[in-house]
């Protein structure tokens, strides 16, 4: 099946590693000219070097820190300047940090509001006016499996999260009738460096082995094993890509099974 995104132009926020990264290599893989952002220049420029020696298209790397809106701005018009106008927005941040509601210092929350929902916001608001002059326009607001059930120790993902799928939802409704296609992605486990330095922690700190802190981690998820990056990626090519033509307001589980929901 041909995606259709060849010469598509996609801005991946928050791409330097882990789900980002693998977004913007499969949507370069597929033919779209792709700008990734991250604040690490370093790392950002070698990503995006990585990606289109692979790919053998351009990769245009963007230093932007996602908690800042006028940096948010800046880099989202300086995308679609370098690309030549904009047809896929991906929203994407780090993750705010883990915790209880007990351990979760007060000040906490406002941060994680700005990095996980805020970006999302501005990402999506000053893109609009170039995703408005594509021919197949897409947003994808990469989320959590944590939207439909809460994960123990992440309190702020678990509050702040279901913010992002409502903005999802809301905008679905209303670019829609524009045919402004809006999705959402739930990961569940992905090993990202993210997850690696989490579960090397916890072997710290629990005095268990890798195999041990995995078991804990699957042992709810059919599956039975963590999602690989690329697992990710396919599924949120497949989204951006004018192949997904008809799916709009969908939040799409990638999570082996995890959610136990029926719906
Ligand atoms: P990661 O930490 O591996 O990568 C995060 C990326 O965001 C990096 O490129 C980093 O440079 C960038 N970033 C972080 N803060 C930024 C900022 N202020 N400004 C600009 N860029 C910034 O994380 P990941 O595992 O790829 O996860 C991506 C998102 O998906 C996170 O919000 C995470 O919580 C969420 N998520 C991840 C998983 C998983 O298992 N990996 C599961 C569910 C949800």
């Amino acid at each position: 099946m041909d995606l259709g995104l060849s010469g598509k132009r996609a801005l991946v926020a928050a791409a330097s590693r882990g789900l980002g990264a693998a977004t913007a290599r499969c949507l370069s893989l597929e033919g779209a000219q792709v700008a990734i952002c991250a604040r690490d220049k370093k790392r950002l420029a070698e990503t995006a070097d990585v990606i289109s020696k692979e790919s053998g298209n351009p990769v245009y790397p963007l230093v932007a820190d996602l908690s800042r809106s006028a940096q948010i701005t800046a880099m989202v018009v300086a995308a679609a300047e370098t690309l030549g106008g904009l047809d896929i927005l991906v929203t994407n941040a780090g993750g705010p940090p883990p915790g209880t509601f007990e351990s979760t210092p007060l000040d906490a929350w406002a941060a994680a509001t700005e990095l996980t929902f805020l970006s999302a916001v501005r990402l999506v608001h000053a893109a609009l006016p170039f995703l408005r002059q594509s021919e197949s326009p897409a947003i994808l607001t990469i989320s959590s499996l944590s939207v439909k059930q809460p994960i123990a120790n992440l309190v702020l993902s678990n509050a702040v999260r279901p913010a992002v799928v409502g903005l999802t939802k809301a905008l679905a409704e209303e670019l829609g009738p524009e045919g402004i296609r809006v999705n959402s992605i739930l990961p569940g486990l992905t090993r990202t460096e993210r997850v690696e330095a989490l579960i090397e922690a916890d072997m710290a700190r629990n005095g268990t082995t890798y195999e041990e802190e995995m078991a804990v981690r699957v042992r709810n998820t059919p599956l039975r094993r963590m999602a690989e990056p690329e697992e990710f990626a396919r599924v949120a090519a497949f989204l951006c890509s004018p192949a997904a033509s008809y799916v709009h307001g969908a939040m799409v589980p990638v999570d082996g099974g995890a959610i136990k929901a029926t719906l």
